[in-house]
């Protein structure tokens, strides 16, 4: 049992004035693993007054003192790399690939940041303006359960390199995770206040960060729900937002694709982060010519995904994070078949040999049509709709026939065509055939997946104010 019962205010790790816990979960054995003792709005109001006190002198720090300390933030993450790595596994179920991916990629914000700040000219001259990139004041990060590391560490890297100090409000379930990444940010020696951590919940601690007129800018990663009630609790005091949301992303097999080497990446971007993860291409589209030899393959495919438990290096597929996460897909998968879509593999149910844990059978529907809600709503878990079409004109009108548009996957053998298409996609990012993760350039959303972005220049400017002096 872990007990978490500090915050991070000023400093310091404090008890905070909030009394009510929550528990935390394994969720690979629904075993419950440790409380978390929650802040209040009074403790959401001593963060935000501590980061403001704090604004003044670090605002004017040189871009040297910023980037060394940046350094150090990256280092003392890495340092911990394997406790982050385990906790992540335990508390979140998340599969060795990807907290291979997530550990590393947390501590290379800071360094990512570091090198950006390097070339990065604060001011520039246009005409007889004097135009200087100027520091919001003091930020608000919230974050979900589904990456915690990258997003605490992302938002706060761009912040802090910006000479802004922040106020960051985690998910509640992934306490044990904030925990230990707190204990390594703290370690860095940065000066008291530049960055507070609070635990509690989104309707409590959230609410007070996304209203208080002390706030300058909400920085926002969550479901696009909760992401309108931030900008509408930030209209008052006029905040600045960026919100990262929600995505039901397209994964379009063109008729040119190679199957065998397709698939694989097709299923991949499909069920990325165990189905967790907003980026994820969960409308496969496929040409009719092809559906009858690509059903085949993507059923063959998925089932041979390895589902179960974490800490097994060949498991694809972990756990939903929570006991409601696994309910709301499985009401998916019903309403999936209630509105007539075909089961082609998966459904309801645990997958077989796995009696306890939040696991879903990984599940493909055939027979879907572009306005059915599984087709339309994020699912949030390793389910797949296939969605025939009939041409190239057809492909893209159903890809861009969605309320999001966070990231879109091509498939195909003829690049010229498929970067053509990619300008069409209404989507802050295009994948094309399974291409790595770029940290530089910038990431979020069209539509109603988000407004701003994230990571590099794009994302450091987003956190800064032009102001011009004209002489
Ligand atoms: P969520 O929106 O329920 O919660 C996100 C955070 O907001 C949590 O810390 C929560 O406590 C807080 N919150 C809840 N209500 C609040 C309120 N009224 N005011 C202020 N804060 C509040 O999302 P989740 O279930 O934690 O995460 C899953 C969602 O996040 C999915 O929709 C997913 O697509 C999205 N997501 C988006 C991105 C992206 O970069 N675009 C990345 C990851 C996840």
């Amino acid at each position: 049992m872990r007990n978490i019962s500090e915050i991070y205010i000023d400093g310091a790790f404090v008890t905070p004035h909030g009394e009510d816990v929550a528990d935390l979960f394994n969720p690979s054995t629904e075993e419950r693993i440790g409380t978390v003792r929650l802040g209040d709005r009074e403790d959401a109001r001593a963060a935000i007054a501590a980061a403001k006190r704090a604004f003044p002198a670090f605002s004017r720090t040189s871009k040297a003192e910023r980037i060394e300390m940046l350094e150090r933030l990256g280092a003392s993450v890495s340092a911990r790399a394997e406790e982050l790595t385990a906790a992540m596994t335990e508390e979140y179920g998340a599969p060795g690939y990807f907290t291979g991916f997530s550990v590393p990629h947390a501590a290379s914000a800071f360094f990512n940041m570091a090198e950006i700040l390097k070339t990065y000219e604060f001011t520039r001259k246009i005409g007889r303006a004097e135009v200087t990139m100027q520091p919001h004041g003091v930020v608000a990060a919230i974050t979900p359960w589904n990456s915690n590391y990258g997003f605490i560490c992302g938002k706060l890297a761009t912040a802090l390199a910006a000479g802004s100090t922040i106020v960051i409000k985690p998910s509640e379930m992934s306490a044990i995770q904030t925990q230990i990444l707190t204990e390594c940010l703290h370690e860095a020696g940065l000066p008291k206040g530049v960055f507070n951590i609070v635990n509690g919940r989104g309707d409590v601690v959230g609410a007070e960060f996304s209203a208080h007129p002390d706030i300058a800018k909400v920085t926002f990663t969550g479901s696009t729900a909760v992401g309108k009630q931030i900008l509408k609790a930030g209209a008052e005091t006029l905040k600045r937002v960026t919100l990262e949301l929600g995505g039901k992303g397209p994964n379009i097999i063109l008729d040119d694709a190679d199957l065998d080497t397709v698939i694989p990446t097709v299923l991949m971007m499909g069920l990325g982060n165990s189905g967790q993860a907003c980026v994820n291409g969960t409308r496969v589209l496929v040409p009719e010519s092809r559906l009858a030899e690509i059903l085949p393959r993507l059923k063959a495919g998925i089932e041979a995904v390895k589902v179960g438990d974490p800490c097994d290096p060949e498991v694809r597929i972990g756990p939903m994070v929570s006991q409601r996460q696994f309910d709301r897909v499985q009401s998916y998968i019903r309403l999936g078949m209630e509105e007539g879509a075909t089961l082609l593999t998966g459904g309801e149910g645990r997958p077989e040999g796995l009696d306890r844990g939040w696991f879903i059978r990984p599940t493909i529907f055939t027979g879907v049509t572009n306005d059915m809600r599984i087709a339309r709503e994020e699912i949030f878990g390793p389910v797949l709709a296939v969605i025939p079409y009939k041409d190239e004109e057809d492909a893209i009108r159903i890809a861009n026939d969605t309320n999001y548009g966070l990231q879109a996957y091509l498939h195909g053998s003829d690049i010229d065509r498929a970067r053509r298409i990619a300008d069409r996609m209404e989507s802050g990012r295009v994948v094309i055939n399974g291409a790595p993760h770029e940290p530089l350039a910038p990431f979020g959303g069209f539509k109603q997946s988000g407004i701003g972005r994230e990571y590099g220049v794009f994302g450091l400017e987003a956190m800064l104010e032009p102001r011009a002096v004209l002489i």
